[in-house]
């Protein structure tokens, strides 16, 4: 069988175009539909690709890896690239969060992280896994998550596309820990180190 990844990772980048490329609020009509001519963003494609999406995340179904390579690959192209894989990784890291229980989510924000963090980790773990296909691990003070097969890897110039990654990471520990400490990139599959791993500090601060 074929590579898949989950729905929401297609659909991420997809909602990541489609917010960085919404017109200012007081755009006349007119004008609208010529940008939608030049953005992809607001293409009729876009908007059906998003139902799409939308509808195989709500029957749980998993997409084509290489479908989702492709999508990299248009906004690759863009000059704001890293831009949007930013909000695409945060936009993953969000709804990825989203699907733990709203009574874990305050048991990880407001306890102490003595007690959280094998909690935090297991669930950091299983997100990794199912939405970033990625595989979460701690040393000491440092949370590192390693991407065999990344989606975005070569889809722009540079290292480009591993800042969806690495965004993703740094939202996902913001929102379940409060954390506050930096991502690195420290091993990158466009530099010949074989996968690409992040490594972020674990800095939690606690809801007073
Ligand atoms: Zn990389």
């Amino acid at each position: 069988m074929s590579a898949t990844v989950d729905a929401l990772l297609p659909l991420s980048f997809l909602e990541a175009v489609r917010h960085v490329d919404a017109p200012e609020e007081d755009v006349d009509a007119e004008l609208v539909s010529d940008l939608r001519n030049k953005r992809l963003g607001l293409s009729d494609t876009v908007y059906m690709q998003i139902r799409r999406f939308t509808d195989a995340v709500k029957r749980r179904q998993r997409t084509s890896h290489d479908e989702a390579v492709g999508l990299a690959r248009l906004i690759g192209r863009r000059p704001d690239a890293e831009a949007v894989f930013r909000a695409a990784g945060r936009y993953l890291a969000r709804e990825a969060y989203q699907s733990i229980s709203p009574f874990t989510r305050r048991l990880l924000l407001i306890l102490p992280s003595l007690f959280t963090r094998p909690m935090t980790l297991r669930h950091a773990r299983r997100l990794a896994a199912r939405y970033f296909n990625g595989r979460v691990s701690r040393i000491g003070a440092s949370i590192y998550l390693e991407v065999t097969r990344s989606v975005t890897i070569d889809t722009a110039p540079r290292s480009v596309g591993c800042t969806y990654y690495e965004a993703g990471l740094k939202e996902l520990l913001r929102l379940m820990v409060n954390s506050v400490g930096g991502v690195e990139h420290v091993r990158c599959g466009t530099r010949g180190e074989g996968t690409c791993t992040w490594r972020a500090e674990w800095r939690p601060t606690k809801a007073e």
